[in-house]
């Protein structure tokens, strides 16, 4: 039986090897390996992308909001709101800068934070709200900014999912104060390594964030004005973003489609397939399914050779590292049931409808045995 993976990134360089090959060579016999003129033209080609003033490159997407909320003035006795349904990285660095994560229940349909719960939580510790485009589908940003801007609050886009999505078409990271993407392989726009941006219009914030990435030490080597970090982007990898960032339009369409297929092809089985929310454009970074019976489901797909993931399969208010917070079980119903119900089917540009049907044809199979 062939083997099914949840993505391939290997199919995806494929496409595009010859000129993969040759930017990693200009780089290679350029001997500027860290920072220099590759990550400068991939942060102009961003910001151009996204339509903002300001990207800069820093060493992954978590350090693209540490760097980002550490140039805020974000530390200890702040608070900062944000959903329990992400990757840790979203609220380990609200922590680990000495403020305080303070979890939002998501909306149980689109699993982005429900925006009616956040008025509630804003205390004045307060500083910041950080939604997170979850799966690829942009949050409710009208109602986080109108929020935001009542209350006086610091907006950062966790856009890792959702590079090149927009919201009544305005791209992502062009709507709140500062968001940030991440370049790890599996993002919409991986690199072949670990690589972040944080784009943003505010220039003294994008100031800080230079000068943060640096050991606190820009524009002037050797002199510092803070205590900063050693975040910088690799040339290699700018390099390599740089022959794929062109291709990233193409490729989340590419998501969309294949989408829409799996859409169509699962329509007569229990599966809840993913809501698409109005005016925004869902890029599928995961094509996200619930099922009642996942794990017998999950098992019984891998039996025929089909992968999955579960994205994510513990909220992060109920984490170990964060018992001292005390959320009890139950207090976030929505995301601890998507946590038990919810998981990824294959979905990627480069994947085949034929394979598409394979996939659906094992979970109509699943389901046939079971009445
Ligand atoms: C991947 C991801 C990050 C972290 O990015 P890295 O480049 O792996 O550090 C942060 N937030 C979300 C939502 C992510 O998916």
């Amino acid at each position: 039986m062939s083997s099914i993976s949840l993505l391939d990134l290997k199919a995806q360089f494929e496409t595009i090897r010859e000129d993969i090959q040759a930017a990693a060579m200009r780089v290679l016999e350029s001997g500027a390996y860290i920072m220099g003129s590759e990550v400068k033209a991939l942060e102009e080609e961003v910001a151009a992308f996204c339509g903002v003033k300001h990207a800069i490159g820093v060493g992954n997407g978590t350090d693209a909001l540490l760097l980002a909320l550490k140039a805020q003035g974000i530390g200890a006795g702040d608070e900062v709101i944000t959903t329990p349904f992400t990757f840790f990285a979203t609220a380990e660095v609200i922590a680990e800068l000495g403020a305080t994560p303070v979890f939002v229940d998501i909306d149980p349909k689109t699993y982005n934070i429900d925006v009616k719960k956040i008025e509630a939580k804003i205390t004045a510790k307060t500083k910041a709200i950080i939604p997170v485009h979850i799966f690829g589908q942009p949050a409710d940003m009208d109602q986080i900014m109108e929020i935001a801007e009542k209350h006086h609050l610091f907006v950062l886009e966790d856009a890792a999912q959702a590079m090149g999505s927009t919201y009544q078409d305005k791209r992502i990271g062009n709507l709140g104060h500062a968001a940030t993407f991440s370049f790890f392989p599996t993002k919409n726009l991986g690199g072949y390594g670990d690589g972040g941006m944080i784009v943003t219009n505010d220039d003294q914030l994008a100031d800080t964030i230079r000068i943060l990435r640096v050991h606190g030490s820009y524009p002037k080597k050797y002199y510092h004005n803070m205590l900063g970090y050693n975040s910088r982007l690799d040339a290699l990898q700018a390099a390599m973003l740089r022959v794929k960032l062109p291709y990233l339009d193409q490729w989340n369409d590419a998501r969309r489609q294949r989408a829409e297929r799996y859409n169509q092809l699962l329509a007569d089985t229990p599966l809840v397939t993913p809501f698409a929310a109005e005016q925004r454009k869902h890029i599928y970074h995961l094509y996200i399914v619930q099922a009642e019976e996942r794990d017998e489901l999950m098992a019984y797909l891998k039996e025929q050779g089909v992968s999955t993931g579960i994205y994510y399969p513990l909220p992060l208010h109920l984490q170990e590292v964060f018992k001292h917070l005390e959320y009890a079980e139950g207090s976030m119903p929505h995301a601890e049931r998507a946590a038990l119900r919810t998981f990824a089917i294959p979905l990627y540009p480069e994947l085949s409808f034929d394979v598409m049907e394979q996939v659906a044809n094992a979970i109509k199979t699943f389901y046939k045995g079971r009445i």
